[in-house]
């Protein structure tokens, strides 16, 4: 059977995902060395980082908070004893000769993610644990043709290794869960989930079984950095492995590469066992005791997450799922339009949010945090709408003028003239015109025909620039035909 890439016929796939967070730190996890993003190679490396002889690790407590924090909003056990082991193997990169990472007591236990899927369901996926680590190294091969450089500035960096259950079934839930994933991080603030910078990477478990099976023998694919790379590894992976499985063969365990270019994975290495690593506690290192209290002070400051701000704003903004998942996505969104919506309608702050200020935003390539409109300025502009001083329609082009200048709605509708006319001698003055100017039109309406009412709307709103008050139109034409 040839299977069409990306599907699998009949089986399941089954999916737990390995996620490296780099902790959000200015300094690494056990030296004081910088962890600024592009340093000069080797710039940011302390006598710890590069293992000199009788140097000692010293746990950064600020990376042990952000580690406890991110479990708190995982909703997931926080361990208040933990070990930081030695995970030891060889490596250019790897200075010490052992990683410094938690094996059989990690700081954080079982905790649950929730996805929102496409068609508006929703999937619990388990967190197995997380735990605290160092980075290490960069080996460097394009620098020279006969020589490999090794760049010590990760080497130490914090990283949280957050762990799933094997509950994910399809490549587009690994995408989503990434996807929570990273906004969850960076409303927390722990980790900044950039995916290009290195920031955030993930290794992914894949296996496939006849739906309710055995699991079957999965293969990890290594640090993949990208969501669109994700899924395209694990649907190339799962179906190689139904391939293999059809044609009468094996799978078997193994650590594999994904290569971007041909769309493929390839064996990098069969799996070793957690024995091959020699875990041992370092002896350099106390256990990690947390006291309840200090717990309980992280869980304080946690601020509201994704999702109990998006089922706020339906509840009690009366927004649609829709929009209230927009406006909650990210965390500077969700101040902007909090900001907003304090001050005028929430519909009406959503809708020209979501709307007009995300289709400029778009067309400039620039983020909200950039928006030459600030959020008080917009509800400025929103409440010349809701008072009546500016028709919708004028408002779109007060906003146009507002995006590129940054100026104040008021000022640019004062200086344009773009008052909405309310003044009833005014707008009768227009209507009079209309009606003098379409004889024909007035009496086929006269005889019956109530549908040129909207025309002679749309010739007084022509007539005056947009500026007159619609409903004073209406209410005055009614009388005058
Ligand atoms: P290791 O540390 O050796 O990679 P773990 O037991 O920690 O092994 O598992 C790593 C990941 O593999 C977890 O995310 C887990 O959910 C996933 N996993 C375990 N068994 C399977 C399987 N049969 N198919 C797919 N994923 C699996
Ligand atoms: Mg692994």
């Amino acid at each position: 059977m040839t299977l069409i890439k990306g599907t699998t016929g009949n089986w399941e796939m089954v999916i737990g995902l390995e996620v490296h967070a780099q902790i959000n730190s200015k300094s690494k996890l056990f030296s004081g060395a910088s962890t600024h993003f592009g340093a000069e190679p080797n710039s940011q490396v302390s006598l710890v980082d590069a293992a000199m002889p009788g140097m000692l690790p010293v746990v950064n407590e600020f990376c042990i908070e952000q580690g406890v924090r991110t479990g708190l909003a995982l909703q997931a056990q926080i361990n208040l004893k933990s070990i930081f082991d030695r995970k030891n193997y060889f490596y250019a990169d790897l200075p010490q000769g052992y990683q410094i990472s938690q094996f059989s007591h990690p700081i954080v236990g079982k905790g649950k993610l929730i996805l929102d899927m496409a068609d508006g369901s929703k999937r619990e996926i388990g967190i197995t644990r997380l735990h605290l680590e160092q980075d290490a190294g960069k080996s460097l091969h394009d620098q020279s043709p006969t020589s490999t450089f090794i760049d010590l500035n990760r080497s130490g960096i914090a990283l949280m290794e957050i762990v799933s259950e094997p509950d994910l079934r399809t490549a587009e839930e690994a995408g989503e869960y990434m996807k929570k994933m990273r906004q969850i991080l960076r409303y927390i603030d722990t980790c900044d989930g950039d995916m290009e910078k290195g920031s955030m990477r993930c290794d992914a478990n894949v296996s496939v079984r006849k739906p309710g099976g055995e699991l079957g023998t999965r293969c990890e694919i290594k640090n993949l950095n990208s969501i669109k790379n994700i899924i395209k590894a694990i649907e190339y992976e799962a179906t190689r492995q139904v391939e293999i499985i059809e044609g009468g063969g094996k799978i078997s365990q193994e650590t594999r590469l994904f290569d971007p270019d041909k769309g493929e994975t390839r064996t990098m290495r069969s799996k070793e066992d957690a024995h091959d690593y020699r875990y041992f506690p370092d002896p350099d290192l106390y256990p990690v005791i947390l006291t309840k209290e200090f717990v309980d002070g992280i869980k304080a400051t946690l601020p509201e997450l994704p999702d109990e701000k998006r089922a706020r704003y339906v509840r009690e903004m009366h927004l649609s799922e829709y929009d209230a998942a927009v406006l909650s996505s990210d965390k500077e969104i969700a101040a902007y339009f909090e900001e907003v919506a304090g001050k005028t309608d929430a519909k009406l702050s959503a809708n020209w949010i979501s709307a007009e200020l995300f289709g400029r935003l778009n067309k400039a390539g620039i983020t909200i945090t950039e928006s030459p409109v600030s959020a008080a300025k917009l509800s400025g502009m929103l409440a010349l709408i809701s008072d009546n001083t500016i028709s919708g329609k004028i408002a779109k082009q007060v906003f146009d003028i507002m995006f590129e200048t940054g100026k104040d709605a008021a000022a640019i509708v004062e200086e344009q003239g773009l008052k909405q006319v309310t003044d009833t001698g005014a707008i009768e003055k227009i209507i009079d015109e209309v009606i003098a100017a379409n004889p024909d039109k007035v009496a086929e309406y006269k005889s019956g025909k109530d549908k040129l009412f909207g025309f002679f709307v749309g010739q007084a709103m022509k007539l005056s620039g947009g500026k007159v008050n619609p409903a004073i139109v209406n209410e005055l034409l009614k009388k005058k035909l």
